[in-house]
């Protein structure tokens, strides 16, 4: 089974131990990063090694990296190897020691094992297989290599490397930085030896680390295993997703073998290619890859071949399906609050659409045809005119909405949004009782629009149900089971509310 080992980087050996202390059981083991306490070696180095070791209360890797891989020690180097062989000696029962220093540290008393690593800041090598047979030349008992990935493709040769050897060498292979972070999180999935964690946010000591507590209570990393199914959200930029935190919390809550992951793609049919063999079986798309993954698709749903973009993949028996369910979700928000507003059928309702960009084109080709006028209205009027004449609507600038009565008022623009909470896309004084106003917007969960809509009246519908609805949705579509809609509502709001 493979490991989580947090690293810490605490400045004194108390506070090394206490951090270890508070580790739940489910972290197996810790590094200790011992450059973190000493650049140079003080003259307490052995009793500081010595209490350490003495009072671990799981298995330990003791670590001194030095500047050239990236550490901060910055001492003799027989000193250093002089420390590790100590701690050896002491009872660790692991040892890092870098490719190009194992030579010289000679033999260490059993039962400690060397983990044998190599560092690339710099890029994927495209020799991970002559490295890891370097390594294993050397006596390593564990093999580590930790290398850049510029993009979530350089993940592709390092998974192959963990699926190649991890049952029979143990290995730990990993790609840093952000795009990488697929390796840490499936470590348990390609045979890893161990995966590594930060303590908490901004304590890593690579990047893309991510913190023990979200790798186990989000991922789920201790139950990932090799048949483990992969979903994930296809995005650029991806780091803010709520996608990961309310699938997790739903695959978890029906039961289900899966793993939910953030990708940072660039390439999208490139990372379709490199991820469906690993038993890839449903993406969420979105920004900027909801038009350019629509043409890698098998099969389109109706909708999403009309409108151009998908923003669910599911994958099935080998075949790529390709649908939108940010159209039926938004339509069914919308409804929803018409229906308590007495405004349905919308055959006979005028609707004012602000924006003009992708959560635009989502709701007009959701609403052509079923409402009685389609007003689109955007800064830029150019785009307005397009998506109209798209969809058979009419168009206007911003400058001219307050002359408008609408029934239905839909912002889709990102006025109002996190950080500029204190903005509407329109004045107050349009907003009159009975109407129905619709913000895709969802951050702040109550936009100033919905607020000021509130007051004078109106039947509100918030982006919080678009956004459940739409994942709600693709949940159903990659299980054929019904999505745990409270709960995942409840992750949006709680993690909104955290702000
Ligand atoms: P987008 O494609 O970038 O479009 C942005 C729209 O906002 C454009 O119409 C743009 O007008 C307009 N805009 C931006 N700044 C403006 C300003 N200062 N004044 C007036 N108009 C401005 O983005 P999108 O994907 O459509 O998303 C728009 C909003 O909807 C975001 O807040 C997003 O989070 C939200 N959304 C919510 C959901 C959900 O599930 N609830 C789903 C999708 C989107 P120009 O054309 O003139 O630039």
């Amino acid at each position: 089974m493979t490991k989580l080992c947090v690293c810490l980087i605490e400045r004194t050996p108390e506070a090394m131990l206490s951090a270890m202390h508070s580790l739940p059981r489910y972290v197996h083991m810790v590094e200790v990063r011992l450059d973190h306490l000493w650049q140079v070696l003080p003259r307490s180095a052995e009793a500081d090694l010595e209490r350490i070791c003495r009072n671990k209360d799981r298995p330990v890797v003791i670590t001194i990296r030095p500047r050239r891989e990236g550490g901060l020690y910055e001492g003799p180097e027989g000193d250093r190897l002089r420390l590790l062989r100590r701690a050896a000696a002491l009872g660790a029962e692991y040892i890092d020691i870098e490719l190009d220093s194992v030579a010289e540290l000679g033999e260490i008393p059993a039962p400690t094992q060397r983990i044998v690593s190599y560092h690339n800041f710099q890029q994927t090598p495209s020799d991970l297989e002559g490295i890891h047979r370097k390594a294993a030349g050397a006596g390593a008992e564990v093999i580590k290599i930790a290398v850049l990935a510029r993009d979530i493709l350089d993940t592709l040769p390092v998974l192959a490397l963990l699926k190649r050897h991890g049952s029979t060498v143990p290995t730990i292979a990993v790609s840093m930085g952000e795009e990488g972070m697929p390796t840490r999180l499936l470590a348990g999935k390609f045979g890893a030896f161990l995966s590594y964690a930060s303590l908490a946010e901004g304590r890593d000591t690579a990047d893309g680390q991510v913190p023990f507590r979200q790798i186990e209570e989000m991922y789920r990393f201790c139950r990932i295993g090799p048949e483990t199914s992969l979903f994930g959200v296809v995005a650029n930029p991806v780091a803010h997703s709520m996608s990961p935190a309310i699938h997790n919390a739903a695959f978890a809550e029906v039961g289900l073998d899966a793993v939910y992951l953030p990708f940072k793609v660039t390439d999208p049919g490139a990372f379709l290619d490199g991820y469906q063999p690993h038993d890839l079986k449903g993406l969420s798309v979105t920004i900027p890859h909801k038009e350019a993954m629509a043409p890698l698709m098998d099969d389109l749903g109706e909708l999403a071949a009309r409108i151009g973009a998908i923003n669910t993949v599911a994958i099935r028996r080998g075949r790529r399906y390709g649908s939108n369910t940010d159209v039926p979700a938004a339509l069914a928000a919308l409804e929803g609050a018409a229906c308590r507003a007495g405004l349905l059928p919308l055959g006979r309702r005028t609707v004012l659409l602000l924006g003009a960009g992708g959560a635009a084109r989502a709701i007009a080709y959701g609403l052509a045809g079923k409402v009685g006028r389609l007003i689109i209205a955007n800064r830029t009027v150019s785009r307005a005119e397009k998506l109209a004449a798209d969809v058979r609507a009419e168009h206007c600038g911003l400058e001219r909405i307050d002359r408008l009565r609408p029934d239905v008022l839909i912002n889709t623009t990102s006025v109002g949004m996190y950080p500029r909470v204190d903005e509407s896309p329109v004045p107050a004084s349009m907003l009159r009782g009975g109407m129905v106003v619709f913000d895709a917007v969802y951050n702040p969960l109550e936009t100033m629009l919905l607020r000021q809509a509130r007051d004078a009246g109106c039947v509100t519908a918030s982006g919080i149900e678009w956004f459940v609805g739409q994942a709600a949705a693709q949940f159903e579509t990659w299980t054929g089971v019904a999505a745990p809609r409270e709960l995942m509502a409840k992750v949006v709001m709680e993690r909104l509310s955290r702000g």
